[in-house]
């Protein structure tokens, strides 16, 4: 879809963009409104985000949250950027509901981190407890994971982020203005959902616009 985003607006709008639990392909979405990004960027000017390498936010019009929770760090980001934005929106299904990562939710966090990192578990038999089954032809028989040593600990160090029992999705934290939904949204989207939000307006999404790969 082509199109011009006309913005009445006296200045630009200030953007903020993160990935929590995430995979970037929401990013990658929203970068392939292609020659439109050369339009958008007469409207908008990016705070922080992975696309300028800005660390500390300031205050910003929108905010597009990609990934779900799944540490204490996300928590903090997450309430950082509210605190920030004046318009908050969950891009994409993790952001939305917990997407892929919150697979992991009908797992115990902790038998997960034993199993990884403390009970060397052999390869040739299923990880009893987590049911992660293991692939066939990965590891030679007898093999322990690679790189471990006998007895290892999970990893404390305090400047890794604690992590959360289960994923959650970002509205459960913070108030949430607008979901754009999709796995990643489509670049379409993104593009017509930014010109009507700088317009004032809500887009309505129809059901040819949900896009999930
Ligand atoms: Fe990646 Fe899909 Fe999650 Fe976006 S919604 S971060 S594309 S898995």
């Amino acid at each position: 879809m082509s199109g011009v985003c006309v913005s009445q607006a006296p200045r630009k709008f200030r953007v903020a963009t993160v990935s929590l639990a995430g995979c970037f392909g929401c990013h990658m979405s929203l970068l392939d409104i292609d020659e439109r990004l050369f339009e958008l960027i007469e409207h908008i000017e990016f705070d922080r985000s992975p696309l300028t390498d800005i660390k500390q936010l300031a205050q910003c019009d929108i905010g597009l949250i990609e990934g779900g929770l799944c540490n204490a760090e996300n928590v903090q980001v997450l309430r950082d950027f509210r605190a920030h934005c004046k318009t908050l929106v969950a891009v994409g299904a993790c952001a939305i509901n917990g997407g892929l990562p919150a697979q992991r939710n009908h797992l115990d966090l902790a038998t997960l981190l034993r199993d990884v990192y403390h009970n060397r578990p052999d390869f040739t038999e299923p990880l009893h407890a987590s049911g992660v089954v293991p692939l066939a032809g990965i590891m030679p028989v007898g093999a322990s994971r690679p790189g471990m040593s006998s007895g290892s600990a999970i990893p404390n160090d305090p400047e890794l982020p604690l992590p959360l029992n289960k994923v959650r999705p970002i509205h459960e934290v913070v108030h949430v203005d607008y979901f754009l939904p999709g796995c990643p949204p489509s670049a379409d989207t993104f593009w017509r959902f930014l010109c009507e939000l700088m317009a004032g307006r809500t887009l309505h999404l129809d059901h040819d616009s949900l896009h999930y790969d």
